[in-house]
């Protein structure tokens, strides 16, 4: 992290930037996270909140994404920004820690939309197999496609349990549990981005189209392996969590 807060009087300097904020281009406050002591390493990590309008505070224009369009994405930069100490979010040096039980749980609400997209592509799948006839048959009569309905059908199941089993410890205020979280993230992503594609294929030609949202599902199926820690950062904390 090479954002830095440097205290003067009662107020914190901030200098830096950081690159792929969701919603930051429509965003009234922030919580930012930067190095206030770069000699305690993660320790001298601070969270701070800063409201939009501050001077030193701006953000770059929305990045052109493959896929989840409906949320501008985009740099935010600090340039001299200054920030009173109140600003200070759980104390001096705490940022790490409310750092890292941001993002678990930011890993998780990147699974729900998984579920919806999956939802909708079984409902347009089994409907459009039904409809399409070819050789004189609906392609629903094809067992390449009951395998690709009966496929999806079993990623939905499964991702119904994973995300609420995670969902259910947050609603009863229980500590994230790291190995499902990860498992559950890994599993939701890489598969759906198959099943995303599996869906697009039941579509033939009109897959690749705009005109049916299953496109739009496999593009944005992509993020969910890489927002919120990659798949392979997944890989790494399970087998981490493993060899403990
Ligand atoms: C649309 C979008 C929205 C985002 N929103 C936010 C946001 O709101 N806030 C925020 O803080 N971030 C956000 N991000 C950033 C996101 O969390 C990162 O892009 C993601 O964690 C990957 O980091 P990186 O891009 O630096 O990739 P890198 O770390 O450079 O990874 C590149 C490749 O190397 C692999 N790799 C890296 N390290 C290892 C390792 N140790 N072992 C094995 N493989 C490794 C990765 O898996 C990947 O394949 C967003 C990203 C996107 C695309």
């Amino acid at each position: 992290m090479r954002t830095t807060a440097v205290k003067k009087g009662d107020r914190y300097i901030i200098n830096g930037s950081k690159t792929f904020i969701t919603n930051a281009p429509v965003s009234d406050v922030f919580v930012i996270f930067a190095n206030a002591d770069h000699s305690k390493k993660h320790e001298g990590i601070t969270a701070f909140i800063i409201e939009k309008g501050t001077k030193g505070l701006s953000t770059g224009k929305p990045f052109h994404k493959l896929g989840c369009r409906c949320s501008a994405t985009s740099e935010v930069f600090f340039e001299d920004c200054e920030v009173p100490e109140e600003n200070v979010l759980g104390g001096e040096g705490k940022g790490w820690i409310i750092a890292l039980s941001g993002v678990e749980w930011d890993r998780c609400t990147l699974l729900s939309p998984m579920l919806g997209a999956s939802m909708l592509g079984l409902d347009l799948c089994a409907k459009y197999a039904n409809e399409r006839y070819q050789f004189g048959r609906p392609i629903g009569s094809f067992q390449a496609i009951q395998r690709k309905l009966a496929e999806m059908r079993v990623y939905n199941e499964v991702i119904k349990l994973a995300i609420y089993r995670v969902a259910s410890a947050k609603d009863r205020g229980q500590m994230l549990n790291p190995l499902q979280a990860a498992v559950s993230k890994l599993y939701v992503g890489d598969r759906g981005v198959e099943m995303s594609s599996e869906a697009l294929q039941v579509f033939g030609g009109y897959g690749f189209m705009h005109e049916y949202p299953v496109e739009r599902a496999f593009r944005d199926s992509k993020l969910a392996t890489i927002g919120g820690g990659t798949s392979d950062i997944m890989r790494m904390i399970v087998s981490r969590v493993m060899m403990m």
